[in-house]
């Protein structure tokens, strides 16, 4: 079995070639947004790229997967909500929360000092309005040209995938909890 060892990528892909950050959509109803995204993370982690991912919505005390493993890695993901269960427009702190993320964001983008910023779930701050959609516009117009930024959720605003250079929209074709199997560990969290 062929196995990848260190400085065995493809010719020229390494970090130091990059020259230019993208923007990136994960979006649609179909599962796969943020596990999509972090693969991203992995893979430029992997390049010894500076990575963050910070989480809309999802809560500070939550421990998924990916916060044990970032913990193992020695790399960030922020999650700075409240928890899926009590979003909705009246969630006052939510949108207190988020705007506190935002801030957190836009330095890390500004900064310069990250190849690549992850603002998951970040389309729910969006579509309740916490957030600009115009002022993510302006950061990421005016971000360092080194730092790719991904965002994902549901129902992304359209000037953002019309501003993005690549966006997926993943569909669902069908989804085991529909069909009564319950959230668990490495696949949901
Ligand atoms: P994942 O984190 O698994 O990549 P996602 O980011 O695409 O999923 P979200 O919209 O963020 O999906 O959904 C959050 C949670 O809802 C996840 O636990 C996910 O597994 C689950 N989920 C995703 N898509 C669906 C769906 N079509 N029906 C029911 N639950 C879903
Ligand atoms: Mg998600």
């Amino acid at each position: 079995m062929n196995t990848v060892s260190s400085g065995s990528g493809e010719a020229g892909c390494g970090a130091t070639n990059r020259t230019r950050g993208l923007v990136m959509v994960n979006t649609g109803n179909g599962k796969g947004k943020t596990t999509a995204a972090l693969g991203l993370l992995l893979r430029a982690w992997g390049h010894d790229m500076k990575v963050v991912m910070l989480q809309f919505i999802k809560s500070a005390t939550a421990n998924y997967g990916e916060h044990r493993a970032a913990r193992r890695m020695g790399i960030e993901i922020l999650a700075g909500g409240t928890g899926f269960t009590q979003r909705g427009k009246k969630a006052g702190k939510h949108e207190h929360l988020a705007q506190e993320l935002w801030s957190v964001a836009k330095e890390k983008i500004n900064s310069g000092a990250y190849q690549m910023v992850i603002l998951d779930e970040i389309s729910y701050p969006l579509r309740y309005d916490w957030l600009s959609v115009d002022e993510v516009l302006d950061v990421l117009r005016h971000r360092p040209e080194t730092v790719h930024v991904v965002l994902t959720g549901r129902d992304i605003p359209q000037e953002l995938i019309d501003f993005a250079d690549v966006a997926t929209d993943l569909r669902e074709v069908k989804h085991h909890l529909k069909k009564g199997i319950k959230a668990q560990p490495g696949i949901e969290f």
